[in-house]
């Protein structure tokens, strides 16, 4: 007999969650290749790999990316971590909870989970296992004195009936309120990014202690609540890499010298990204920099504040969004792509008409430098970041075949981030390659995915015969030891059954092993596209294979 048909429930088909995908095979290999590529040529590079946690506390991007930013305002995966999972349910229960004024059961129970409640979180903040803020603090008074009021005012009814149901369900909002702003544990976020970590990590570590500067590359996904179409995914992933350089107490002592250290580590960051994409042959490369100068009145502030006045003169005809950043940032105004505004943008004054001699002289050693290594480059002066702690040197990286989100690669410095963020003095300069549209313009051009995803040879050993079927176990096994990709069928097939699947799955060869070949001592190696035979004796089909 069959069993009942499961509920419909039950036959919920899952799938992955919006703006998240599965990578499969075959492009995993191309995946697994460009991240290869990545640790090989930041190798060369002397960077070694971190890889940091995918959450970290709210806190720390919400002050390395910026609170005002859309990252961190809308777009971060954001939950409470707490081991108090009953405490969190009883404040759910209480939550939604009527108490009604005229039972005088329904009355005294609610006040009673309230003090439970009450009991466990106090001695949580006790222990130090809640955290002991000022809204926790607060909260926890509030919760008291409602819990000694309601019981009073339930049963006080002098005013009339309505008029003590109005002042229980003011005492119920009070709790309600309070049990919202309560938090059990930290908070933390899926990491949109990975400076703000690394960053944190050299801290942590006291890496300023080790030889600087530390160079360091990850990869990993990365989490963001956007919009999903193509090219842009809600889990993505990126390739990035962060030089961070503890400043000596007497760096001020030869600034000269400072301003050209660093735009040659600027430029050997922008060599490294680009030697990763020639090597990967990713298709229309173009690089972009600029320089942003830095926050000081005389450079980039002076500039914002001039633009500022000058956007203020032509602000109603611009969009909503560029009105709102004329007061919240003016500097992202250059960012937009409104159609209608680039004439306006077009006309306004550009920063590299007011930078101080400083960043002047380092952005020239910057361009200087990326001509002595080769790299080709074009300058936007739109190129810009938003926060403050982002200085000098911009860059961004295009490539084919990615409609409107053809960006792969942002990149610039960031000298006052690990100060920040509770570190010493430290310059920073990194950059972040979104991979998944490194692949998708890898795969557009198909040459350069076949070039980057090339597997190894594919043998599929077709034998026949219990003879056979031993050698050919061994042959597998010296074959895969020699990195050949080999298929061992798990039960014997008639020779033209088995070179029919040996072609469904792709394989170029197939190694006929029937009891002939084994007495012989010689294999008969057929390359499936041509049909063409040779034999070999094994030595020599290794030899033959690993060649390839
Ligand atoms: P950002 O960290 O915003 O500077 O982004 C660096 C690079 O990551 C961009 O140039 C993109 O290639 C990639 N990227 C950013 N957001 C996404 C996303 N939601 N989906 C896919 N790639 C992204």
């Amino acid at each position: 007999m069959t069993e009942a048909a499961p509920k419909k429930e039950q036959r919920r088909k899952f799938q992955a969650i919006r703006g998240t995908r599965d990578l499969l095979p075959p492009d995993t290999a191309l995946w697994n290749h460009v991240e290869e590529t990545a640790h090989a040529v930041f190798t060369t590079f002397g960077f070694g790999e971190i890889r940091p946690p995918v959450f970290e506390a709210t806190e720390l991007f919400a002050r390395a990316v910026g609170g005002d930013t859309d990252i961190v305002g809308k777009e971060m995966y954001t939950f409470e971590d707490h081991d108090f999972g009953e405490l969190s349910s009883l404040a759910s229960t209480i939550t939604y909870r009527n108490p009604d004024i005229q039972n005088s059961h329904s009355v005294s129970s609610y006040v009673e989970q309230i003090h439970a409640f009450l009991g466990a979180y106090s001695e949580g903040l006790a222990q130090n296992k809640i955290p002991r803020t000022p809204d926790n603090e607060r909260a926890l008074e509030n919760l008291r004195m409602h819990a000694t009021r309601i019981p009073i005012l339930a049963g006080d009814w002098t005013g009339g009936i309505e008029h003590a149901k109005t002042r229980l369900e003011l005492q119920i909002s009070g709790v309600r309120e309070a049990l919202r702003v309560i938090q059990l544990g930290d908070v933390l976020s899926l990491r949109p990014e990975a400076t703000a970590s690394v960053c944190r990590a050299y801290i942590e570590h006291n890496m300023q202690q080790l030889p600087q500067p530390q160079k360091l590359y990850y990869i990993g996904p990365m989490f963001r609540r956007e919009r999903p179409q193509k090219g842009r995914y809600r889990q993505f992933y990126q390739v990035g890499a962060e030089v961070l350089e503890n400043v000596k107490p007497d760096a001020t002592r030869d600034a000269a010298k400072e301003l050209t250290k660093d735009a040659i580590t600027d430029a050997e960051v922008i060599q490294m990204v680009m030697t990763f994409f020639d090597k990967l042959k990713l298709p229309g490369v173009q690089l972009e920099i600029n320089s942003i100068g830095h926050a000081a009145d005389n450079c980039r502030r002076g500039y914002v504040a001039l633009l500022k006045s000058e956007l203020e003169k032509v602000k109603d005809k611009l969009g909503a969004d560029s009105q709102r950043r004329i007061e919240t940032n003016p500097f992202r105004v250059l960012d937009s792509k409104l159609e209608h505004e680039q004439p306006i943008i077009a006309t306004l004054p550009k920063i590299a008409d007011h930078l101080c001699d400083d960043c002047k002289t380092q952005y020239a050693a910057v361009k200087r430098e990326l001509e002595l290594r080769g790299v080709f480059y074009t300058e936007n002066w739109r190129l810009v970041r938003g926060l403050d702690y982002y200085m000098r040197t911009t860059f961004e990286i295009t490539a084919q075949g990615l409609g409107s989100q053809n960006a792969v690669c942002g990149g610039g410095r960031y000298d006052g981030l690990v100060e920040l963020l509770g570190g010493p003095p430290t310059k920073g300069i990194g950059f972040a390659i979104g991979e998944d549209r490194l692949i998708l313009s890898l795969q557009e051009a198909k040459d350069a995915a076949l070039a980057a995803g090339k597997q190894p040879p594919f043998v599929y050993i077709a034998w026949m015969g219990a003879n056979a079927y031993a050698a050919a176990v061994h042959a597998a096994k010296d074959l895969r030891a020699a990195g050949v990709r080999v298929e061992l069928p798990p039960v014997e097939q008639k020779f033209g059954k088995a070179l029919e699947r040996a072609s469904k799955l792709g394989a170029q060869y197939a190694l006929i092993l029937g009891d002939n070949e084994v007495a012989e001592g010689t294999w008969t190696l057929k390359t499936l596209a041509d049909g063409a035979q040779q034999k070999f004796t094994e030595p020599h089909l290794l030899d033959f294979l690993k060649k390839l």
